[in-house]
């Protein structure tokens, strides 16, 4: 198939330059309805999701009932909102390459994955070539904490499995990728002034710090990454705290590993707590601790079977091109996808230097990505 090169960067560009931060798509969303509607969609809906997330849209779908009935059919996936800084885009092409005019991300994430969806439709549709049942899904608030996946209804859909365009580099297809679990630790101790009473307070931040310099963090084993990323507590620099608060995370692609070092977190925290001692016995109280956790994302690990890598692979070989299947360190929209039981792939789509004012796509890797989407709407 012959892309078409002015197009393609005219949809991207577009796209890019339409602000849609999170909780702020609706512009971007009702550009993509009117033109997937246009394109001659069977069904345009948005879901009512925007009441959980907070945006000002839904999620939505487009679907197309395609030509070749005798194919189950498949969905693909991108995320509607950007990064900031990210308002008032402006796209350059400096030889072939995307970047941002300005003090802004591009948007090549997810926009680029857009961008190319809407090419090999176009191109499909205007060639008359036949093409399997396919709705394309588009979801809100990704970037903050993937909360249109989260509120997504998986009942709306007729297909059963598909794709994520969102990922770094070419001809990359994620598999896996961790469950994440929030962490949140509060350690109350006694507050006194730290000059004149000094042995008559209990340091909660001194507390915290013994406890994290415990704590396993970093990469803990090959699936496994923990960390405390905020640290917030105390009032003045001359009153011996009494409060503070931590907050950290623990992923794994290992869910039994996930559970054991959320234990083992907890229980140093308690140890440290419950070991407190007052030499001089002149402080009635004690010190406590508030330890909670929760699910972030779930767990996504696709079998070597399942219909998406299967499928990936045949169109990947009619193409005469070699893939790589490999894991990935963080949680996206197909990690929900997954969770709800649809088999779900991220495909690779080149971009590069995600959430920085240096992101950027060749338009080459673009056309890279079309061919093999079009190869997998089309076998
Ligand atoms: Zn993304």
């Amino acid at each position: 198939m012959q892309f078409n090169s002015d197009r393609l960067t005219y949809y991207f560009t577009t796209l890019c330059e339409i602000d849609s931060p999170s909780k702020g798509e609706s512009k971007l969303s009702s550009y993509l309805q009117d033109l997937f509607n246009d394109l001659g969609a069977d069904l345009v809906f948005e879901d009512d999701s925007s009441r959980v997330t907070g945006s000002d849209c839904g999620n939505f779908v487009a679907r197309f009932a395609g030509t070749r009935r005798d194919v189950s059919p498949l969905f693909f996936n991108c995320h509607l909102d950007v990064i900031k800084p990210c308002l008032g885009v402006k796209v350059c092409k400096i030889n072939d390459i995307f970047y941002s005019a300005g003090d802004t991300v591009l948007g090549a994430d997810d926009k680029a994955g857009i961008a190319i969806l809407i090419e090999v439709l176009i191109a499909i549709i205007l060639e008359n070539i036949p093409f399997v049942p396919v709705e394309f899904v588009f979801t809100t608030c990704e970037e903050i904490g993937l909360l249109g996946a989260k509120a997504f209804d998986p009942s709306l859909l007729v297909a059963k499995y598909g794709y994520s365009l969102d990922s770094t580099g070419i001809d990359n297809v994620i598999i896996g990728a961790p469950a994440s679990y929030g962490i949140s630790v509060e350690i109350h101790g006694l507050a006194s002034h730290a000059g004149l009473r000094p042995l008559h307070g209990i340091n909660a931040i001194q507390l915290a710090a013994h406890a994290v310099s415990r704590l396993p963090l970093g990469q803990i084993d090959g699936e496994t990454t923990a960390n405390i990323g905020l640290i917030t507590g105390g009032t003045a620099t001359n009153i011996i705290p009494d409060y503070v608060c931590a907050d950290g995370e623990v992923r794994s692609h290992n869910l039994s590993k996930l559970y054991s070092t959320l234990d083992l977190f907890k229980k140093t925290f308690q140890d440290v707590v419950s070991s407190w001692h007052d030499p001089y016995d002149l402080i009635t109280s004690r010190p406590s601790l508030g330890f909670s956790f929760s699910e972030q994302y779930p767990l996504m690990k696709l079998e070597p079977d399942s219909l998406p890598v299967v499928r990936t692979r045949h169109a990947a070989s009619s193409l005469s091109r070699s893939l790589r299947f490999i894991q990935a360190g963080g949680g996206s929209d197909a990690n929900f996808f997954n969770a709800y039981g649809l088999p779900t792939a991220i495909l690779g789509i080149g971009m590069e230097n995600v959430h920085s004012v240096s992101e950027n796509i060749k338009l080459s890797d673009m056309l890279r990505t079309a061919e093999l989407v079009y190869s997998i709407l089309t076998s």
